[in-house]
């Protein structure tokens, strides 16, 4: 592996934790007042905590720290079918995603279970898509896919099930995949190894492909 290349984790929930690493720590919005960062965070109202906030509150807590912190994307926002109020979700969903477009900024998806009613929202939305953690396959990404703005993010289920990862890591335009860890215990480093041996490349390619993927998306580090 190269020894200086950056690596970049687009959705976790721990610190940086080398230099050699872009990470997007992500930050509940409920509690992202407490956390003074340098480094880039997402934030969004998550869609199991709709009940918890008004949608002027969320609005006005995610505008404030959009202008006064180092978010780099909006989200975890989308829909869950396992929990309550999919009305109140698809509205807030709609809403976050207008603020993600005003400031231009690229979402992150967590979407279970809601594949439709979430293709029919992100219809007025044109920016960058990441369905982070992604555990669907190559038709979920096209339905999604239309406009040619979704990405499907890569964690821990490389190594878990790595057969259908490596089935996806094949159907999916290469140029829409990225790397994360999530709340997993894995490295990023360790993420990115997988996935080059999924894709029977050496490593260096893979770090040049997701690099580039989402350099295309949050620019250089
Ligand atoms: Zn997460």
């Amino acid at each position: 592996m190269e020894a200086q290349a950056v690596l970049y984790n687009i959705h976790t929930h721990r610190k940086p934790q080398t230099k050699t690493e872009y990470s997007i720590r992500n930050a509940y919005l409920l509690n992202i007042e407490q956390i003074q960062a340098k480094y880039p965070l997402s934030s969004g109202l998550h869609p199991w905590l709709v009940n918890d906030i008004s949608e002027e509150e969320m609005l006005r807590r995610l505008e404030k720290n959009i202008l006064t912190k180092k978010i780099v994307a909006i989200g975890e926002i989308g829909l869950d079918k396992f929990y309550p109020n999919l009305k109140k979700q698809q509205h807030y969903f709609d809403k976050q995603l207008a603020l993600a477009a005003e400031h231009q900024l690229p979402v992150i998806l967590h979407l279970v279970r809601a594949l439709d009613e979430a293709d029919v929202i992100l219809r007025n939305f044109s920016g960058p898509v990441i369905l982070h953690g992604f555990r669907g396959n190559r038709k979920v990404w096209e339905q999604l896919n239309k406009k040619g703005n979704v990405y499907a993010s890569f964690g821990a289920s490389v190594f878990n099930q790595s057969k259908k990862a490596a089935e996806n890591l094949h159907a999916i335009d290469p140029k829409r995949i990225l790397a994360e860890t999530d709340t997993a215990a894995y490295t990023i480093q360790s993420i990115y190894k997988e996935i080059s041996m999924l894709r029977a490349e050496p490593i260096d390619e893979t770090i040049k492909l997701l690099n580039s993927n989402a350099q295309r998306i949050f620019g250089q580090p």
